[in-house]
């Protein structure tokens, strides 16, 4: 008996492997984790794989990827076994056989005959007389001796499923209530494939009974196909789960639904495949706690909140049913906040992989590398994505004769001149050359104190120093960038942007 009130509930989140895990998805799979842990109950992984023509291998490693990324643990499933296995529909094939037969001996089903060209034929003809296209159901009425020849004659076939031909079917929807449609407007779908292989409509709904679902949450878009698996539900004289048909996910522009890829929106990158968002570096947490709002929400007064207390308060019947658009600036928010709360050290091993990759250093080299150790405490405020680090440290990593100028004005303090500013850089040289400890804190005394010495304001001083150590006009703070590089290689920084601002000076004389 399925047990769907109050109970430990039963969900399984049931991915066709034709492709890579997009949010949606992972938004789905997450709503019955969150459910199966708030009731105590089971979540199951269960592959639909029985369209053997969409199956992408590569699929399978996403999925499984992509759960374990955000942290969902599943309880049942192809790896993990448990009492309903095996959880892979393509290895139940007999099962689905068997049901099929079951419904055609109850008078329920039946075999269809008609070949692809028939179909072709039958199609075009309605298409020409202006009719809605959709099977005739020309072998529902064979006679015995009809169906008795065709197998005689070893003819191909399919089971269908005779939807009754008149009255309504009525089922319902945790978050729409009552839904009522009239049998006329449903086809007689195809349960059992020529091949052998069920259709979706016959897996899923035996594979629910026989593993006993509570609850089924699945995207909007399979609210057509509950009219079918109501009435295939009742032929077999089974319960329906309850069903949670979760709101569509829209693109940033609120339009279109969110789709397989990779997106420009107001020339924006949106990013939709759960494998894009890894690359980016969202961390799972906030990822976790973006999607768990996404159709749902926490609490208006309450953004970030932890997994238990997700779990604790989540609620199906609180799910809104409107489609709603992704608010991808609250995820980078919820990002750069996840990436604060980090300890350094958490911070340098997940930034390890990107760093790698983005700078071309090998991750060994970058582990030991003490220069991590003072740049990273200081762009972590600053960065809201783990791929945003790179632009920010990558001009330590570079040689100081490599180290491009735009233009002199980089190295120009702000009301001097070029040669002023040679000055200014020379005054840091000398100050470095000797400053002890060699430490930011120590370095920025000597600064403030050279500073008024010549009586030039800081920000002149400074802005030539930062300019010719990182080649950029924004760059981490100062004196902890001086401190990372050491001193050896800062010297050979400011001599080489001297050189530099000689050489314009002479050509600009000259
Ligand atoms: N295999 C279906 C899919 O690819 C599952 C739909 C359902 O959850 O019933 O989404």
């Amino acid at each position: 008996m399925i047990d769907n009130g109050d109970g430990p509930a039963r969900v399984r989140f049931a991915p066709s492997p034709t492709g890579h895990l997009h949010l949606g998805g992972l938004r789905t799979a997450l709503f019955d984790w969150l459910w199966a842990r708030k009731t105590e109950g089971q979540f199951i992984l269960r592959i639909e794989d029985t369209d053997r023509r969409r199956f992408d291998p590569e699929s399978m490693d996403s999925l499984v990827n992509g759960l374990r990324w955000l942290g969902l643990d599943w309880d049942e499933g192809p790896d993990v076994g448990g009492p309903c296995a095996p959880y892979v529909q393509s290895e139940r094939q007999q099962i689905y056989g068997v049901k099929a037969q079951a419904l055609v001996d109850k008078g329920a089903a039946y075999r269809c005959y008609c070949t692809p060209e028939r179909l072709a034929e039958m199609r075009e003809a309605q298409r020409r007389a202006g009719k809605r296209t959709g099977y005739d159901r020309h072998c529902r009425n064979l006679s015995d001796e009809e169906r008795r020849q065709y197998e005689a004659e070893g003819a191909a076939s399919v089971i269908r499923f005779a939807v009754p031909l008149e009255g309504v079917t009525v089922f319902k929807d945790l978050l729409r209530g009552d839904i009522e449609v009239e049998n006329r407007q449903l086809q007689d779908e195809i349960l059992l494939k020529a091949d052998g292989m069920p259709t979706y409509h016959l897996a899923a709904m035996v594979d629910d009974r026989l593993m006993e679902i509570t609850h089924v949450l699945r995207g909007e878009e399979w609210l057509a196909t509950a009219p079918i698996h109501k009435l295939i539900v009742d032929a077999f004289g089974w319960e329906m789960p309850v069903l949670v048909h979760l709101p569509v996910i829209l693109d940033p522009s609120g339009k279109g639904k969110m789709s397989k890829r990779k997106k420009m929106v107001a020339g924006k990158e949106f990013l939709a495949l759960v494998h894009e968002f890894q690359e980016c570096g969202y961390l799972p947490d906030a990822m976790f706690n973006f999607l768990t709002n996404v159709g749902w929400n926490f609490d208006p007064d309450q953004e970030v909140f932890s997994r238990e207390e997700a779990i604790e308060r989540f609620s199906l019947e609180e799910i809104n049913p409107s489609a709603a658009a992704l608010p991808y600036e609250k995820l980078d928010w919820l990002n750069g906040l996840y990436i604060r709360e980090l300890t350094p050290a958490a911070l340098k091993s997940a930034l390890l992989p990107f760093l790698s990759r983005q700078l071309g250093v090998a991750e060994s080299e970058l582990r030991s590398d003490g220069k991590l150790e003072i740049l990273i405490p200081v762009i972590q405020e600053r960065i809201k994505r783990l791929d945003e680090a790179a632009d920010w440290i990558d001009w330590a990593y570079q040689e100081a004769d490599t180290i491009e100028y735009a233009s002199p004005k980089l190295l120009i303090g702000r009301k001097l001149d070029a040669a002023q500013s040679v000055d200014m850089l020379r005054s840091g040289a000398e100050l470095l050359a000797e400053v002890e400890p060699f430490s930011a804190e120590a370095i920025q005394v000597a600064f403030r104190e050279k500073a008024e010495e010549l009586g030039v304001k800081a920000g002149s001083f400074f802005g030539p120093v930062r300019g010719a150590i990182s080649g950029k006009k924004v760059s981490p703070p100062l004196f902890e960038s001086i401190e990372a590089l050491g001193r050896e290689e800062t010297l050979e920084r400011l001599a080489h942007a001297v050189a530099f601002l000689e050489e314009h000076m002479e050509m600009a004389s000259g």
